[in-house]
């Protein structure tokens, strides 16, 4: 999700008002413990550890004094990596003629002008494959099309991400290591290392515990949630909605994602966080 600078601010100008912020693990223990808790309380999360959170919402959260959580994917950090999503996208900016050569990328070199709506049903057509199958088949269409790596971070450094860390109003939890999807499909030994490493080389790195997790795409098992539960306090979905009942489940917790085009106003961010379609 993407807002712009201005818009973000306007977010913790309105969630100031509206309830009382607090970092998530904050909530997470008191809940946990029965002690008491604000009527409307609210808690901001960041996912995956993009560059750009680093340069324009820390400093506006740090400016306001508003805690928050980042999940960052330890091995993505420090590196020219990218997400598969945004492997694809330039994949498809290649000319037609170029991805004819590719099979699987054959029935979308019709399109003359690949926009931004196409490359997302692209992706979302893409879902389903495992992820080691798709970083296989982006792997060697890159190859073939002779696509070199990034020279420059989408994604925070080791330093940056220590920056925040150090400052006692942000916490980093664990994305994973490598972003893999943990749904039901995943090999167990692949599940469990990326539980696991994520966690040891994020504490590692930073010097302080990482309780809360992140599941990659909002996707999980039984199986995942069982290994999560061993490893941190607490995990957040994608699934849209408030944890407010008596009976919170600790290794679901639901999240109001935002983006620009439905949160740029106070109306419009509200009617968002009252789940408003
Ligand atoms: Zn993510």
């Amino acid at each position: 999700m993407i807002v712009e600078p201005d818009t973000f601010r306007l977010h913790l100008q309105v969630l100031r008002e509206e309830f009382t912020i607090l970092p998530l693990n904050e909530w997470v223990e008191r809940k946990k413990n029965n002690l008491p808790l604000p009527s409307k309380a609210c808690a901001i999360t960041f996912d995956d550890g993009w560059l750009d959170n680093f340069e324009y919402a820390f400093p506006i959260l740090e400016e306001a004094s508003v805690p928050a959580t980042l999940f960052a994917v330890s091995d993505m950090i420090g590196t020219c990596e990218l997400f598969w999503p945004n492997r694809i996208a330039r994949l498809l900016q290649q000319p037609a003629n170029r991805l004819n050569s590719i099979p699987w990328l054959q029935k979308f070199s019709s399109n003359p002008f690949i926009s931004p709506e196409v490359s997302a049903q692209v992706i979302y057509s893409l879902k389903d494959t495992p992820d080691h199958q798709l970083l296989q088949l982006i792997e060697s269409a890159e190859q073939a099309l002779g696509i070199t790596p990034e020279s420059s971070p989408s994604l925070m450094s080791w330093p940056q991400l220590k920056q925040l860390s150090d400052n006692e109003l942000f916490d980093i939890g664990s994305h994973t290591s490598h972003h893999f999807r943990l749904g039901a499909d995943l090999d167990s030994a692949v599940m469990q290392r990326e539980i696991i490493e994520s966690k040891k080389q994020l504490e590692r790195e930073l010097g302080k515990p990482v309780n809360l997790f992140c599941y990659p795409n909002g996707d999980y098992c039984d199986r995942t949630i069982e290994e999560v539960a061993k490893h941190y306090e607490a995990a957040v979905t994608t699934q849209p909605g408030i944890n407010g009942s008596s009976s919170t489940d600790f290794f679901t917790l639901q999240r109001f994602g935002v983006h620009q085009d439905s949160s740029f106003n106070r109306r419009k961010l509200l009617a968002k966080l009252a789940n408003w379609p």
